[in-house]
């Protein structure tokens, strides 16, 4: 499937686990448009210790948002860049109203806007066990799960070769402080695009190339 015309904007809802970074990554091959996750942006920014990197560290390590100012704008430039002129999947933003907001502001001021807002339904016992098995490529960012989703051979990414960690912030005390976070400063964010007409639930308890052809189905839709 290819993207025509206008670029094309998909948001990924859903709690920290449901599975957005991995479906992200692979409706990013079938689309031809760019993954944008803010959590990866944040890391890519801690690796080179820059001052946004910093400042955000101290909110991941406790499992807090990030100050909506300076992730809308991290985020927004990101979306400047060549690569996302035909749009972007969009992961972990936005993951309040106010940011929801903004991208709507900024979209529309460049005749823009939303197309789709899937909300990967995962309820939580089914996310803590995917957040505490989760492993994730340093150099590709692909995603893997020891028992869910391993990789060929332990530690290493099937696809870059490269070396595989856990997040710091995938300890279990940190993880339930998250879904805390998300429960109540993301989930109003669900009735912002259901207001909207934009928003599509997707069951994400289903094995992870079945979460996939739903939301496939459901892009598809759109676009046609
Ligand atoms: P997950 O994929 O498990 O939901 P992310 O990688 O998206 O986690 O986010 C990791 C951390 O980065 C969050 O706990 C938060 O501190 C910060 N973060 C990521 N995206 C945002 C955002 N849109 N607003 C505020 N903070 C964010
Ligand atoms: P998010 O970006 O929403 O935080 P991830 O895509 O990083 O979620 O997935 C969290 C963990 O769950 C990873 O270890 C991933 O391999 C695993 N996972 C993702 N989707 C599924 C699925 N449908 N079934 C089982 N495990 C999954
Ligand atoms: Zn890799």
């Amino acid at each position: 499937m290819t993207t025509t015309g206008k670029p094309l904007y998909i948001v990924l809802v859903g709690a920290p686990g449901a599975g957005k970074g991995t479906q992200a990554h692979l409706l990013t091959q079938d689309l031809g448009i760019a993954p944008v996750a803010s959590g990866d942006l944040f890391r890519e920014h801690l690796s080179k210790q820059t001052e946004l990197g910093l400042l955000a560290k101290q909110y991941m390590d406790r499992g807090e948002l990030v100050p909506d100012d300076v992730t809308i704008r991290m985020v927004m430039d990101r979306l400047e860049r060549p690569d996302c002129e035909k749009g972007a999947i969009l992961d972990g933003f936005p993951r309040t109203v106010a940011q929801a907001e903004a991208l709507d502001k900024e979209l529309a001021a460049k005749g823009q806007k939303v197309a789709l807002v899937p909300y990967i339904k995962v309820g939580e016992p089914a996310l803590v066990a995917r957040l505490s098995g989760r492993w994730i490529c340093r150099q590709c960012g692909a995603v893997y799960h020891t028992l869910f989703n391993p990789p060929k051979q332990p530690g290493v990414c099937d696809i870059c070769g490269g070396e595989l960690y856990q997040r710091p912030d995938d300890k279990e005390e940190t993880v339930r402080h998250r879904l805390q976070v998300y429960f109540e400063q993301t989930l109003p964010l669900i009735d912002y695009y259901r207001e909207r007409g934009l928003l599509v639930e997707i069951n994400g308890e289903q094995a992870i190339e079945d979460v996939h052809r739903d939301l496939l189905a459901a892009i598809q839709k759109v676009m046609s």
